[in-house]
């Protein structure tokens, strides 16, 4: 990886490592351990090498930590679901999400 006058990392000699926009578009999935083991290790790789995710990473795990210390969040109205798949329906996407599955 190579890290750019950006302040991001891309993948280019190093096929296989995640990229700054990769890893932190799965951010929430490596706090929760809900990456396979090999694609969290990758993550862990780049949170080593890159400050900027690195100070990313803190301060949502910091969030998480202090969210989750105030105990249960409320269950939410059993009319927002339905309200949110009406929407849904009424507006629907115009075009594919750029959310893809991660290439690393
Ligand atoms: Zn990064």
């Amino acid at each position: 990886m190579t890290l750019h006058s950006t302040g991001e990392y891309t993948r280019d000699e190093a096929p296989g490592w995640p990229t700054c926009h990769e890893v932190l578009a799965r951010l929430y999935d490596y706090l929760d351990d809900e990456l396979p083991a090999d694609r969290a290790a990758r993550a862990a790789g780049h949170f080593d090498l890159c400050p900027p995710c690195a100070s990313r990473l803190r301060f949502e795990r910091a969030f998480l930590d202090r969210l989750r210390r105030r105990g249960p969040l409320p269950h939410p109205d059993p009319g927002l679901a339905p309200r949110i798949r009406a929407l849904l329906r009424a507006h629907p996407a115009r075009g594919q999400s750029t959310i893809r599955g991660p290439a690393w």
